[in-house]
């Protein structure tokens, strides 16, 4: 029911992201639609887009190309890709290159990609950055909390212990020269959940760049790359989510150009046991779901690697820490919704922001 609830809520959230991107109407199901008769969104558009939508990564992914270049055969090469990322990264995929570094955990190291070695490499540097608050090593606790899925319940105490007890990063060894990824205690498991989607946006981005495409909207999930410009050369306008809205309502818009746009929230996937919202990012000192007061936050910046890994650590470091954290990371502009609907934004983001949703007030 929750569950069901809740895909309806994302399809929702999405198609109304996609509306507010200047995307025209999305009538395509979860795989393999071409649409190529979207209106374009406002008079001096030329260019209709030409759009799919796909499912992997336990998310729909849409792309829209605003360029009359666009072929069907750039649809199946950005499929591919996809399929090529989830066969590398996937932590519940048993062909994937991190199931088998799991799958060898306390046995052996594993060689792998350059693509999955840069990646874990990364995700070990926000783990390093944040003392461990982002952790990749976290697989035995997302696998035991199971947020997200069917049946998810409040596991018991002494599962989340042996699971917390599993997640220690500094055991994931990496080997340059090798190529080589060994978790060095038996059972440990690297899960890239947090990292994942924006990594596949960057993926699209180079893509789309190398076949000379200068003008679309990549959307993960919520997880937005907004490719240089909307055609007739305006910034194009993102929705920010309201979290706590079913409608995909916004809280207001941002304007951006060749950015990316990349929200945390609790509304994403999360159960309700007993009353209580359990959402899916979770506390590795405590092993249970991260709950500081915190809706949602959302990053704006160049790469959707770095903003994906940055929105899961903000949402854990809460919003004192996160926005400390923020300062020091060039080039990026972040903003925190509060359950009070209160607005902590860095100054760029506050500048960015068409606040057109009055319940929300910023806090200082
Ligand atoms: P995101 O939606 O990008 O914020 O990522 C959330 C996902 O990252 C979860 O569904 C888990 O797969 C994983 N995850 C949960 N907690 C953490 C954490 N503290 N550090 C890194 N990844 C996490
Ligand atoms: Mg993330």
């Amino acid at each position: 029911m929750k569950h069901n609830k809740l895909i309806t809520f994302g399809l929702i959230l999405l198609l109304s992201m996609a509306v507010l991107a200047g995307c025209g109407t999305n009538s395509g199901p979860l795989s393999g639609s071409v649409s190529t008769n979207q209106k374009a969104a406002n008079e001096h558009e030329t260019v209709k887009p030409m759009a799919e939508t796909f499912f992997i990564f336990d998310t729909v992914v849409s792309v829209k190309i605003y360029d009359n270049r666009a072929t069907r055969q750039h649809f199946n090469e950005i499929e591919a890709l996809l399929n090529d990322i989830d066969s590398k990264i996937s932590r519940t995929l048993e062909t994937s290159e991190i199931y088998q570094v799991n799958a060898n955990s306390g046995k052996s190291a594993v060689k792998v990609s350059p693509e999955t070695f840069e990646l874990v490499d990364k995700a070990l540097d926000y783990a390093k950055r944040t003392d461990g608050n982002f952790n990749p090593a976290i697989g035995n606790l997302v696998t035991l909390w199971n947020i997200g899925h069917e049946g998810a319940k409040v596991p018991d105490i002494h599962l989340i212990e042996a699971a917390k007890a599993l997640s220690d990063y500094r055991l994931i060894e990496l080997n340059e020269d090798t190529q080589e990824i060994y978790l060095q205690k038996e059972g440990m498991a690297i899960d890239l959940g947090s990292i994942g989607k924006g990594y596949a946006a960057d993926a699209i981005y180079d893509y789309l760049e190398e076949q000379g495409f200068s003008s679309a909207i990549i959307d993960l999930g919520g997880n937005i790359y907004a490719m240089g410009q909307k055609p007739g050369g305006k910034a194009w306008n993102i929705g920010i989510q309201d979290p706590d809205k079913e409608r995909g309502n916004p809280i207001g818009t941002i304007q951006v150009e060749d950015k990316t746009i990349v929200t945390s929230g609790i509304y994403e996937r999360f159960f309700i046991e007993d009353g209580k919202l359990y959402q899916h990012i979770l506390d590795p000192g405590t092993g249970y779901p991260v709950d500081n007061g915190i809706s949602s936050v959302t990053v704006v910046t160049k790469h959707s690697t770095d903003a994906d890994a940055l929105s899961t650590t903000l949402f854990v470091l809460g919003i004192e820490d996160g926005l400390k954290f923020i300062e020091d990371t060039p080039d990026t502009e972040a903003l925190f919704i509060s359950k009070e609907q209160k607005l902590y934004a860095t100054s760029g983001f506050k500048a960015l922001l068409n606040k057109t949703n009055n319940n929300y007030t910023f806090a200082d």
